[in-house]
């Protein structure tokens, strides 16, 4: 039978893709209820659904932001059935964190933690009662690892991680599963909206050091990053069906294998210094970042010894 598949974010980039790779699923599995803030903004997503539209997928309002209009969008499903929740909608931020105000920083958190919070108060205790349910939320990354100038919004996507792996065990005791999907850079709206607001930062409350480092490293290497790793919200949208037609789905899925070397360092070391240690060479001495990564190999072998002695002590 047909999985009723609610989406947050439908109007840009991955919710969009995902939205629109689901509604033409050839063999109709999913009905697709693809939300967004304002509906003003559903040009792209109509004509990217085509056919579709009326068929396997409808538009409607939803502001995680409002819980209001949370239970309006849910209470207005059939039954009020939700099988897929996709938690996609977010905002970035980027900046030094002296230049940024704490009424942005709140909408961030906001957005991206209180949001999917509200929907799951809307959404899990219909799951839990029906004992069935999908909880997909579009982390990234920098839920697990965080990045330079990206302080607040890691800081959110940490939150999101915290509260789905504390909620994960619960979910398992109704046979419900959570994934956290978590991306890479992806070239959408998204990456250019947060590039050119942080480009507009008003640096006079940031010293010349940090000011320098904002603009002169790290958004002058933005679009290299970008270019070199990112990848499209289709490929996102590919992953996420992945995850959602899975038997087992797992916990946590990552879509980028170019960026696994990086998230891997922070399982490597429990002190938390290698991570840290190779973002600072690899921003500040390009080339140190080949003899880190050999670092890292060595650390590897030398931990693999250690806790083969630590073993032989033990006995
Ligand atoms: P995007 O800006 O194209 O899409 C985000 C969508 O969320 C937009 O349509 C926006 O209108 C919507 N949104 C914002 N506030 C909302 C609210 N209060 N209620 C409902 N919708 C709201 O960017 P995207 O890249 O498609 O981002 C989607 C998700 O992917 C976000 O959670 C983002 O953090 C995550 N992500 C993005 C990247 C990237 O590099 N682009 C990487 C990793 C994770």
């Amino acid at each position: 039978s047909q999985k009723v598949v609610l989406i947050t974010g439908c109007s840009s980039g991955i919710g969009l893709a995902i939205a629109v790779l689901l509604a033409k699923d050839e063999k109709k599995r999913f009905m697709v209820y693809a939300t967004m803030r304002n509906l003003a903004k559903q040009e792209p997503l109509v004509e990217a659904a085509g056919r579709t539209l009326g068929q396997t997928l409808e538009i409607r309002p939803l502001d995680v932001c409002d819980e209001k209009s949370i239970k309006d969008c849910v209470d207005g499903l059939p039954d009020r059935r939700v099988d897929i929740l996709i938690s996609n909608a977010g905002l970035g931020l980027v900046g030094p964190i002296e230049c940024q105000d704490i009424e942005e920083m709140k909408s961030i958190m906001d957005t991206n933690f209180f949001g999917l919070v509200r929907l799951l108060k809307e959404v899990l205790p219909d799951m839990k009662r029906r004992k069935s349910g999908h909880i997909v939320v579009i982390s990234s990354v920098m839920g697990i690892q965080g990045i330079l100038f990206n302080d607040i919004y890691a800081a959110s996507k940490f939150a999101v991680e915290g509260f789905c792996e504390s909620l994960a065990v619960q979910a398992m005791r109704f046979k419900l599963n959570i994934s956290l999907i978590e991306p890479g850079p992806v070239v959408t709206e998204f990456e250019r909206k947060v590039y050119e607001e942080g480009m507009k930062t008003d640096l006079s409350k940031a010293d010349q050091v940090t000011a320098d480092i904002f603009i002169n490293v790290y958004m002058k290497h933005w679009s290299q990053i970008f270019e070199s790793l990112g990848q499209s919200p289709e490929v996102i949208a590919e992953h996420t069906l992945k995850i959602i037609t899975m038997d087992n789905p797992p916990f946590r899925h990552q879509t980028n294998t170019l960026y696994t070397p990086f998230t891997t360092l922070k399982y490597a070391d429990p002190t938390g210094d290698l991570p840290i240690d190779t973002f600072y060479k690899a921003v500040f001495q390009h080339d140190k970042v080949f003899s880190a990564s050999l670092n890292f190999l060595k650390l590897l072998r030398w931990r693999s010894r250690k806790s083969f002695s630590l073993d032989k002590d033990k006995s």
